[in-house]
């Protein structure tokens, strides 16, 4: 375990003081990757660690939050909930799969505080579902994954893309490839095929291209199957 994560010191943007956070190292051998990007890797769960927590103040989002600028409007509304009641997150250098639920839903907390991207709130709400599914917790994995779907769809119809690195197109397949994990065929195609029409999406993203050729072999096998 402790040669896959290690302990840094950073500022807490919120409160400003100095509190461990756990990181985990990159270049980790790949056992296999999910139609939704859930990737899994031998005996250890990266996902554990997505949301970093404040020893002082409570405060938890992801590290790019951590370490960017955070916008002046959510700054205010949050270091007035959480500085008059500083309550600390207890520091733990290896999560369980319960620690991780809880701050991951304590980070979707703030997020919706300060109503921020739907994009954010579907990414940290996906990864959730992803905690779940490692877990072996179908009915809560299922219950995250429908709410980041319509979350995306949300940042489609809202949003600029690209939005912090993720295309619109990846957007819609991501959204296609979770309704695919929950069995819902007719709605995974109903989102594939509006790239499958897209005619510039392979000179763009080669890559997203066959990821979305595959699944929709696969989604219009199991339709036909479901008709016969
Ligand atoms: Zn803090």
């Amino acid at each position: 375990m402790a040669e896959k994560t290690f302990v840094v010191e950073k500022t807490c943007p919120i409160c400003q003081e100095m509190t461990r956070v756990v990181k985990t190292r990159s270049r980790l051998p790949v056992l296999k990757r999910d139609e939704d990007g859930c990737v899994h890797y031998d005996d250890f769960n990266p996902y554990f660690y997505t949301v970093w927590a404040c020893e002082h103040c409570g405060f938890a989002a992801d590290e790019k939050t951590f370490t960017t600028k955070i916008p002046d409007r959510h700054l205010k509304i949050l270091r007035g909930d959480l500085l008059s009641n500083k309550f600390g997150i207890d520091f733990v250098e290896e999560r369980t799969a319960e620690d991780a639920i809880f701050i991951f839903k304590l980070a979707i907390s703030y997020l919706e505080e300060v109503e921020d991207k739907f994009s954010k709130q579907a990414k940290y709400t996906h990864q959730l579902a992803w905690v779940y599914r490692e877990a072996g917790d179908e009915v809560n994995e299922k219950k995250f994954l429908a709410k980041a779907a319509q979350l995306y769809d949300t940042a489609l119809a809202k949003e600029n893309f690209p939005v912090d690195g993720l295309t619109d197109s990846a957007a819609i397949y991501i959204i296609g490839a979770i309704y695919w994990r929950l069995g819902e065929y007719e709605k995974c195609a109903a989102y594939l095929s509006r790239l499958m029409k897209d005619d510039g999406l392979r000179s763009r993203d080669p890559r997203l291209a066959d990821r979305v050729r595959d699944l929709w072999g696969d989604v219009r096998g199991a339709l036909r199957d479901a008709k016969k």
